[in-house]
């Protein structure tokens, strides 16, 4: 599934976000960043020790915040590592702090030249978030910044399982209705 929005394209695939060729793919990291499951450890082991290097002098990162490093041996250029919030049945504020994670790594992304990025489902692992909310709030997040900022040309979500590629395609869909005007 893929829109355009202006100049920029907003797009859903099914695959391994460590084998992206885009400048920045984003990390769904805990606040230590010092390497965890998941996407987490998928990045770590495929972009080697370099990554953990540049991890360990950052301090961490708080929940729905975002900082970046080297990709090390990946095909990108950079990796984001934000940290999506655990889902404790949504009056903890969950939906802000998601939405801040997408937020927050495009801003990262626009402040160092990045033209192209790829998400994970940020929170639909091991977090627990419900995953066609967490489709919606990621595309709907996405696609404000999109919409406001210029700069970035592509902004993908590379999803791993069946069923995130289909809730965050259909939350993309939902964005694509033609006006009836
Ligand atoms: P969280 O702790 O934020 O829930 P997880 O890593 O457990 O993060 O899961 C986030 C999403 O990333 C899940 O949908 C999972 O299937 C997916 N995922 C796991 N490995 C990869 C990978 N190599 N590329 C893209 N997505 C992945």
């Amino acid at each position: 599934m893929r829109i355009d929005i202006g100049p920029a394209i907003m797009e859903t695939c099914r695959g391994d976000i460590t084998k992206e060729t885009v400048d920045a793919i984003v990390n769904a990291a805990n606040e230590t960043l010092l390497g965890g499951g998941g996407v987490d450890g998928a990045i770590h082991r495929a972009g080697g020790p370099a990554i953990l290097e540049a991890c360990r002098k950052l301090g961490g990162c708080a929940t729905g915040d975002a900082k970046i490093t080297t990709a090390g041996n990946m095909p990108a250029k950079y990796v984001i590592h934000t940290v999506g919030p655990v889902y404790h049945g949504g009056s903890r504020g969950e939906a802000d702090q998601l939405a801040s994670c997408y937020r927050r790594s495009l801003e990262v992304a626009a402040d160092h030249g990045i033209k192209s990025i790829a998400f994970p489902a940020i929170s639909c692992g091991v977090y627990g978030y419900p995953i066609p909310e967490a489709a919606r709030i990621a595309v709907d997040t996405v696609h404000a910044f999109l919409t406001e900022h210029g700069g970035l040309d592509r902004a993908r979500f590379v999803l791993f399982g069946e069923g995130t590629f289909t809730a965050f395609s259909k939350a993309l869909q939902a964005k694509a209705q033609p006006r009836t005007s």
